[in-house]
């Protein structure tokens, strides 16, 4: 690749400088694949942008977990059929733009194909796996090859990146382990992002190490739809990697996320009760509180077992807080089962939860039940959810009033007029703040907040002293 003139050549082609455009649905890990596509992109003369209308390469990184994020997705795609169909003319050269339109993540890895036969807009569709590839595809896309779909799976027996990072902050996401074999009943995830294959913790021990030293990185989320089953292959373990990147002089926080309940081990809950570094919050959704819908949505575990877990993690940290994810009307849930769910709310005390009305997804096995729910019975059941929580969280969050927590501050922003920077705790919650003078610049500071005012959606707090950029 030379640079000549502010063109890069690639191959046989010239990259003039050029900006793309991406829209993000769904998880984390979709969040952090945009960040590698966008840090592809850059060696081939791309910079990112937020305007749509400035646009010469257009990416949709989607999600197929649940309906609405499909329909958004389908939504915005038609909406690009005017960027090629009308006179879209280049400021500059005042010609008409080429602009090509891709569109990635879990939808194009099952339905690429059918995608690009279907959308004329559509010039390439390219699934989970082959994220890494991009170059090559927007390389055949300028060399005149369209409407082709690339959803090869990566059949390598090892799971070897580097993370790429494209912003200044100093939190990272970090992949561990692709895929998931869990196959819960609702779920697509298996069907979009294949087999568990997890990298090996030297290897991620050694990225991130690079990371904290070259890239200021202070805080690392490890991703993988199931964390927990971490180094099952390679005899490696979640509560391994941990200690192990704990030693890492410079890191300051260390997250994770998603946990599955099974696959919670010893060492794990041992690692929160040793680890200075990890944070003061799990994210360990648990679907359901009755223990007859957990067996059909094949989730292995019981209700029992999982307030045992959360006893054993507050036992272990007792600064830890949780947090959960809810399924409301899974097919065939009768009201008692529904009860349930709301009794655990209960007895689980969460900090906050994601919670979604089921959603069929084609191919999984919980869609082909037949169903005796409808849409207004899942909505109620969520709404019911979603209030009980509210209740819990409210209570949780005014006994945060009066106390002093470290914040990494992410942003500002404008709150009924008055300017407030907002950035998290170690357990997860936003805290929003106001400057000590309008000048006070704060962004990417670690700062001590005191809490003096909570509710159950939002947090304010007061600067109680500003440590700067960076934390030792
Ligand atoms: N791996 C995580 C786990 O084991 O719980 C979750 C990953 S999934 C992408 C995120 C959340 O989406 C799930 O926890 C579940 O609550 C929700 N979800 C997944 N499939 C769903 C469906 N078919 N309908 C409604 N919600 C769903
Ligand atoms: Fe989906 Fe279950 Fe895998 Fe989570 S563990 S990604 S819910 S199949």
């Amino acid at each position: 690749m030379t640079t000549e003139n502010s063109t890069v050549k690639v191959g046989d082609l010239e990259f003039p400088p050029r900006k793309v455009w991406m829209k993000t649905y769904g998880c984390q890990m979709n969040y952090h694949d945009t960040e590698r596509i966008l840090s592809h992109l850059s060696g081939m003369n791309f910079t990112h942008t937020e305007e749509k209308s400035e646009a010469d390469l257009v990416i949709f990184n989607t999600c197929a977990v649940r309906d609405l994020a499909n329909q958004k997705f389908y939504s915005h795609l038609g909406e690009t059929k005017k960027l090629k169909d009308n006179a879209n003319i280049d400021p500059d050269t005042g010609l008409k733009k080429n602009v090509i339109v891709a569109a990635g993540g879990c939808i194009a890895q099952t339905e690429g194909k059918e995608l690009v036969q279907k959308y004329k807009q559509l010039d390439f569709a390219f699934g989970t796996d082959v994220v890494d590839n991009i170059g090559e595809m927007v390389y055949r896309a300028y060399s005149g090859d369209k409407k082709f779909a690339v959803t090869s799976w990566d059949r390598s027996e090892n799971y070897s990146i580097e993370t790429k990072i494209t912003h200044g902050s100093p939190m990272a996401f970090v992949n561990i382990i692709k895929g998931c074999d869990k196959f819960c009943s609702y779920c697509i995830v298996p069907f979009t992002r294949g087999r568990e294959k997890s990298r090996r913790l030297e290897e991620v021990v050694k990225d991130v190490s690079r990371l904290v030293e070259h890239s200021g990185v202070q805080e690392v989320m490890l991703l993988g739809q199931n964390v927990n089953s971490y180094g099952k292959d390679n005899e490696e373990s979640l509560g391994q990697l941990i200690m192990e990147l704990e030693k890492i002089p410079g890191l300051v926080r260390l997250r994770y996320t998603t946990s599955h309940p099974y696959d919670v081990t010893d060492d794990l809950v041992a690692a929160h009760a040793n680890s200075k570094k990890l944070a003061n919050h799990l994210h360990l959704p648990v679907q359901s509180g009755s223990n007859t819908v957990l067996q059909r949505m094949l989730r292995e575990y019981t209700v029992e077992h999982y307030l045992t877990l959360l006893q054993k993690m507050r036992t272990a940290n007792p600064e830890m807080i949780i947090s959960s994810d809810i399924i409301a009307g899974f097919p065939n849930e009768t009201e008692e089962e529904h009860q349930a769910t709301l009794k655990l709310l209960e007895d689980a005390q969460f900090d906050f939860i994601y919670s979604y009305a089921f959603s069929a997804r084609k191919g999984t096995k919980a869609s082909k039940m037949s169903d005796v729910l409808n849409d207004e019975i899942r909505g109620r059941r969520l709404r019911e959810i979603q209030d009980k929580q509210l209740k819990i969280q409210e209570k949780i969050r005014q006994g945060m009033v009066g106390k002093t927590y470290r914040v990494l501050v992410e942003e500002k922003g404008l709150n009924k007029g008055v300017t407030k920077w907002t950035g998290r705790t170690s357990c997860y919650r936003l805290v929003h703040f106001e400057p000590e003078t309008p000048e006070s610049d704060y962004q990417w500071h670690w700062v001590d907040v005191e809490i003096i005012s909570a509710t159950a959606l939002s947090t304010q707090g007061k600067i109680v002293r500003d440590l700067g950029k960076k934390l030792q």
